[in-house]
């Protein structure tokens, strides 16, 4: 199945009174049991790569993992970068795949946040992608204790929210009412009021992090009040690690492999219960049907060259796979003696959004006009969407 279109996908759940659980993952055992809870429940569901937990994967081999196993899934599923902190990891995101993207400059003064979620937006819109800024603070890190990470929650006012929706233009906003990260020994005190003054005048969907703690009533009153997508990570980290501590039980000697067996049933099951109770469950037909599907191009070019046509093509692979939107540049040769076109050049792009600006890119430009046509005037080009 292909990705679908996360402002589709959010904008159903908001006209239908349900939010997207957006669970991160951190393993393959993550992934395949929150993959597997998307199907299991028939729900769209947004799998989630957060910048703060890269120090504990390789962020490209996840994601080739997760573009693999959204593609051969049966769910309708959005891959959104979580909690992005600056331009570049928002271009490297959508070059992964990630056809969603999060820029949190929330810990930024608020002209500095504004600053940087425009640019993202620019960026990511310019290749079809989908940006959640946060405005207010959400204190706390996913997946510890939250006593560990003790800042005080900036909440958002409604004001200040209408104004960064309208200057930015996101695609949804998180916001910050009381929730926080990770593990709470207290029960959080939400602030309902304000969520239903910021619904009032931001007429995006709005989405909450930190829920693990919040109430069963809690949850079910976010999403009343216009709570599209909910993040949800630290009770599926505490699953997965319960499941590895009972499997040690009793057992110093046991292997690796004996130990994390549990892990992905662990998250599938809690991930699955999420789902449900946010309303999730049984909409994969609908959202299927009524939401586009993410669809990327190849820019195919056939060419003849003249000179050092390896060495040109080197270059290009370099310069031209690192122009926002771009997934990958290959370059080959025909394997035929006496082919029409000797050379060719493949370029992927995340969406057909990314052909004009690609075009235009000063280092397209000028790779094009002073490396490749000087040397390759005889040329076919053809831009192909990928069924
Ligand atoms: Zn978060």
């Amino acid at each position: 199945m292909p990705l679908v279109n996360m402002r589709d996908m959010l904008n159903h759940a908001r006209r239908h009174g349900y939010a997207v659980a957006a669970l991160d993952v951190v393993s393959l055992d993550f992934l395949e049991g929150v993959i597997r809870a998307a199907e299991n429940c028939c729900a769209p569901v947004i799998v989630s790569l957060a910048e703060s937990h890269f120090e504990h994967y390789d962020f490209e081999l996840l994601m080739a993992a997760a573009v693999a196993a959204c593609r051969r899934s049966s769910a309708p599923l959005a891959l959104h970068l979580d909690h992005g902190t600056s331009l570049d990891c928002a271009v490297t995101a959508i070059r992964l795949g990630c056809n969603g993207v999060m820029v949190d400059g929330s810990t930024l003064p608020l002209s500095d946040n504004l600053t940087l979620t425009k640019a993202v937006v620019d960026m990511a819109h310019a290749c079809g992608v989908v940006v959640e800024g946060e405005l207010g603070y959400v204190p706390g890190v996913e997946g510890e204790d939250a006593e560990k990470h003790p800042g005080e929650v900036a909440y958002t006012t409604p004001g200040e929210a209408k104004g960064f929706v309208e200057r930015t233009g996101v695609d949804a906003l998180a916001v910050s009412i009381g929730t926080v990260h990770g593990r709470m020994r207290s029960k959080p005190e939400l602030d309902f009021r304000r969520l239903a003054d910021i619904a009032e005048v931001v007429d995006i969907p709005l989405v909450i992090h930190g829920g693990t703690g919040l109430s069963d009533d809690q949850f079910r009153k976010l999403i009343a009040l216009g709570v599209a997508k909910i993040n949800y990570y630290t009770a599926l980290a505490d699953a997965a690690a319960l499941s590895i501590l009972d499997a040690a039980e009793g057992k110093p000697r046991a292997g690796y492999t004996a130990l994390t067996r549990g892990v992905r049933d662990a998250v599938r099951q809690e991930a699955e219960r999420v789902i449900r109770l946010f309303g999730g469950s049984g909409r994969a037909s609908e959202v299927l049907a009524q939401c586009r599907p993410r669809r990327e191009v190849v820019h195919l070019i056939l060419f003849n060259a003249t000179g050092d046509a390896e060495a040109m093509m080197a270059k290009g692979r370099r310069l031209l796979g690192a122009i926002p939107g771009v997934r990958r540049v290959s370059t080959g040769h025909a394997l035929t003696e006496g082919a029409r076109y000797r050379h060719c050049w493949l370029i992927r792009f995340a969406d057909p959004a990314v052909i004009e600006g690609y075009k235009h890119h000063p280092d397209h430009v000028a790779f094009a006009n002073g490396d490749f046509r000087p040397m390759a005037s005889d040329r076919l080009t053809i831009d192909y969407a990928l069924d």
